[in-house]
């Protein structure tokens, strides 16, 4: 719990958020979905290929030549054109939430650390190899090499008696404009709970909700920091519910919130396949990384354990 305090703290001071999904206060809130029919028929196939145990080097599940791990850790894996942040904020934000910059596999991460428009976002969606598949009752649209793996892991959880379902319709693939959503169903009733509270002037309030989404973010940092909370339930940080507009791992196609986290077995599978989780406080979401669980070292990324969970964070 500490941790998560200084990780707040840090980020308060960081004024600027880089994360993942964040669609729900993942700790508290009961899966929105719990829809447990069979997987679609078409990833029934096999779980030969798996990341850990294949030795075929053609398809992009398989264990990475090490040619693609360079030397120098998570730095030199980044893509070749990724635009390094120069300000101590956005620097920040890669180091705590940047692991899917390094993902491989025939992932294509984004070269940004944020989206900062519907129009950046649909650039970048349209150049992806993607695939759309039915899961568990809800349409599941990732980068390619991401569902290729994510159908094998599925195939292996079945063979186990296990499920591997989504936790709603916005479990993978978001537009912008869908993580302003999610961001304003926080934000604003935050606002009216603490002008309520006599804590902010209605003029105040008005002023932040004038704001664009973008530029909404200090701001809430700020008011959080004297201790004005915005997460669901109003006890804690908004990052720790939802991510700031532009930011989420799901805009870039390598994410998925899964309705079985909290079974070990789910996420031994998710792992075999180049599924893992990647941001600490956000228990349902899982990032396709591409590689086998011995290989995230030699990208430059360090395990956190919290919580009996296994989390891989940039190492810088
Ligand atoms: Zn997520």
């Amino acid at each position: 719990m500490q941790n998560k305090q200084n990780l707040i703290i840090v980020i308060f001071f960081g004024c600027f958020i880089f994360t993942a999904c964040w669609s729900s206060d993942s700790k508290n809130k009961p899966d929105r979905t719990n829809n447990k029919s069979s997987p679609s028929p078409t990833v029934a196939e096999t779980n030969k290929n798996s990341i850990a145990n294949s030795k075929n080097s053609e398809t992009s599940n398989n264990q990475m030549p090490v040619t693609e791990i360079k030397n120098g850790g998570f730095t030199a894996n980044l893509p070749g054109e990724f635009v390094q942040p120069t300000d101590a904020v956005g620097q920040k934000l890669l180091k705590e939430y940047g692991a899917l910059f390094v993902a491989r596999g025939g992932a294509t991460p984004p070269k940004t650390v944020i989206f900062k428009s519907e129009a950046e976002v649909a650039a970048f969606q349209n150049g992806l190899q993607k695939s759309k598949e039915s899961i568990g009752g809800f349409n599941v649209e990732l980068q390619a090499a991401a569902m290729k793996n994510l159908q094998d892991a599925i195939a292996e959880a079945k063979q186990n008696n296990l499920n591997i379902t989504p936790r709603g319709a916005d479990s993978a693939k978001r537009d912008y404009a869908g993580t302003v959503e999610i961001w304003a169903s926080r934000v604003n009733p935050g606002l009216t709970h603490w002008v309520g509270k006599g804590k902010l002037t209605e003029a105040e309030a008005a002023k932040i909700r004038a704001l664009s989404p973008f530029a909404q973010v200090p701001e809430i940092f700020k008011l959080e920091s004297s201790g004005m909370f915005f997460s669901k339930d109003l006890s804690k940080s908004i990052i720790f519910s939802v991510a700031p507009p532009g930011t989420s791992q799901h805009l870039s196609m390598l994410a998925l919130d899964v309705s079985e986290h909290d079974n070990s077995k789910v996420r031994d599978v998710l792992a075999k396949h180049g599924w893992f989780q990647t941001v600490v406080s956000d228990l349902p979401h899982f990032t396709f990384l591409g590689v086998a669980e011995n290989q995230l070292s030699g990208l430059g990324l360090k395990k956190v354990n919290d919580g009996g969970r296994a989390f891989w964070l940039p190492s810088l």
